[in-house]
């Protein structure tokens, strides 16, 4: 069986393989490879590797940087049915949305060719007497990126291609649950012509993330993953003096107002709730519906549902299985656990009829109404296809429930009325806001991340404050001699 192994100077390399993991197909439930696990020396190669290119990736000029990413991104354009029929082998999602997911991917490879121009410094003119003041801004070193399985090509090209373009050199670790996507773009970096060693891949587990987090090499490290680990990796990293930007996990929710038109809102909560099997960390996991129109909307709602067709992501089918079968279990005990804590399964997905093998890890669209706010349904983030309702009585009650989350990665608001819209937008504790928008993912050019338990740090992917983050700036004060100076001055100059 085929063993994926890492990516280190510009080679697959097979690593020293002692502990290998399975990598399964969701929509077979058959392991379709294994992935080398790697071992500290592995894991030193990777880094070393990233090291050693760092000053002549950080002094190769703007002009070539740019080159570089610009033909990574035709290759990419051009074969993006490949790396979306890798992503939906071993994650499962359809092939549709495994091209979504490519295409948000590569508007940061696009943004990061405009690397020149958001790398510029500034420049003060006679700030002094013969005095100028400017900035430059220069690359941090290793970076380290970790990512989650949900999107094994997006999330890291939510990074890498800024931290390249800014002259970083980068280890991904990506997850050990689809690992092949990461070597295929790193695969197609070479062949675009970016130098060994500048973009690494480092298979394993918490074993190469310890190493990232504390390698004295690696000067900042952009991870994505569930809270807890998010929380952990920012410590630690932290903690090691790095740089740390550690987005983890959510629970959306979507505030419905009685004007807004329902027919729009039961198609936002299907594509959103249901999209990537609610596998997504901007879905929409419960609505909030301002009586009176939660009967109503439940019923557009389970209308939908009942066309929807689960299978096999390499068919034509809307939604496909979970990543792994304890995954699939643990989503279906939120279900048992909702029938317990007094809420009412209107749709049940626990019993879903498949186009695909039955051994593949399925659970249908579910939705579960009257969801107490008390209970772990409601709190924890379940990552499946769950859609929950909670009824309010007022927009206040339902800015109040949402702002009293842990979480604050996205939310929306669906209502006709502005002037509602627009004190949602400024008294929500939420990073990303939609406005009739269920997924209100940022263009390239905005950045990314959340609130609270969303995010451990202070700056977002991509965007500005992503060239902010893997930059630091210098700031050169200069004067040049000439004969109008000299004598001597113990003050500050004054003029
Ligand atoms: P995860 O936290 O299990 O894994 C994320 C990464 O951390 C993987 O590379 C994994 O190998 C590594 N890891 C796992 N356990 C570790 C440990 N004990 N120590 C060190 N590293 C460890 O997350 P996942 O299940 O792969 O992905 C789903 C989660 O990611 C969800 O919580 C989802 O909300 C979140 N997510 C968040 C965003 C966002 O933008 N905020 C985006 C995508 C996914």
């Amino acid at each position: 069986m085929q063993t994926v192994g890492h990516y280190i100077n510009g080679k697959l390399v097979p690593g020293s393989a002692r502990r290998l993991g399975d990598v399964y197909n969701p929509a077979t439930g058959k392991v379709i490879r294994q992935v080398s696990f790697a071992e500290t020396t592995d894991a030193n190669s990777a880094i070393n590797a990233a090291n050693e290119v760092f000053p002549a990736w950080r002094d190769t000029s703007l002009a070539k940087r740019t080159q570089i990413i610009f033909a990574f991104r035709e290759i990419l354009n051009a074969r993006k049915e490949e790396l979306a029929a890798i992503i939906t082998e071993e994650h499962g999602k359809t092939l549709a949305d495994a091209l979504g997911e490519v295409t948000r991917g590569l508007e940061v490879v696009e943004f990061a060719t405009g690397l020149a121009g958001n790398l510029k410094g500034s420049y003060s003119e006679q700030v002094s007497t013969g005095i100028d003041v400017y900035s430059i801004k220069q690359p941090l070193g290793v970076v380290g990126i970790i990512s989650p399985f949900n999107f094994p090509a997006m999330v890291p090209m939510w990074f890498f291609p800024v931290a390249i373009a800014a002259g970083n050199t980068v280890v991904l670790k990506p997850s050990e649950k689809d690992p092949s996507a990461a070597i295929w773009i790193a695969e197609r970096l070479t062949e675009a012509g970016l130098p060994d060693g500048v973009f690494n891949v480092l298979q394993g587990d918490k074993l190469a993330v310890d190493e990232l987090l504390t390698n004295p090499l690696v000067k900042a490290i952009s991870f994505v993953g569930s809270t807890p680990i998010a929380r952990y990796v920012y410590q630690t990293g932290t903690a090691a003096g790095k740089r740390v930007q550690a987005l983890g996990g959510a629970k959306n929710h979507m505030l419905v107002l009685p004007d807004a038109d329902l027919d729009l809102v039961a198609d936002s909560a299907i594509n959103a709730g249901f999209g990537s099997a609610g596998e997504r960390c901007m879905a929409i996991s419960v609505v909030v519906a301002v009586e009176p129109i939660a009967d109503d909307l439940i019923s557009k709602i389970s209308q939908r549902m009942a066309g929807l067709v689960v299978g096999d992501g390499r068919l034509a089918c809307d939604m496909g299985p979970l990543i792994t079968r304890e995954h699939r279990d643990k989503v279906a005990s939120y279900i048992d656990l909702a029938e317990t804590d007094g809420a009412e399964v209107v749709v049940d997905g626990r019993s879903v009829a498949v186009e695909g093998d039955s051994n593949g890890f399925w659970l249908g669209p579910t939705l579960i109404d009257n969801v107490p706010t008390s209970s772990k349904i409601y709190r924890d983030e379940i990552f499946g296809p769950v859609l929950s309702v909670v009824r309010v009585k007022s927009f206040s009650e339902g800015v109040e429930l949402i702002n009293a989350a842990d979480f604050g990665n996205g939310t929306a608001i669906f209502t006709n009325d502005g002037g509602a819209a627009r004190r949602f937008q400024n008294e929500i504790q939420v990073g990303m806001i939609g406005i009739n928008v269920p997924i209100p993912v940022p263009v390239s050019y905005y950045s990314f991340g959340g609130f609270k338990s969303s995010l451990f740090g202070d700056t977002k992917a991509h965007g500005m404050q992503g060239f902010h983050f893997y930059t630091q700036e210098k700031t050169i004060t200069s004067r040049w001699l000439d004969p109008s100076h000299g004598g001597i001055n113990l003050g500050f100059p004054q003029n």
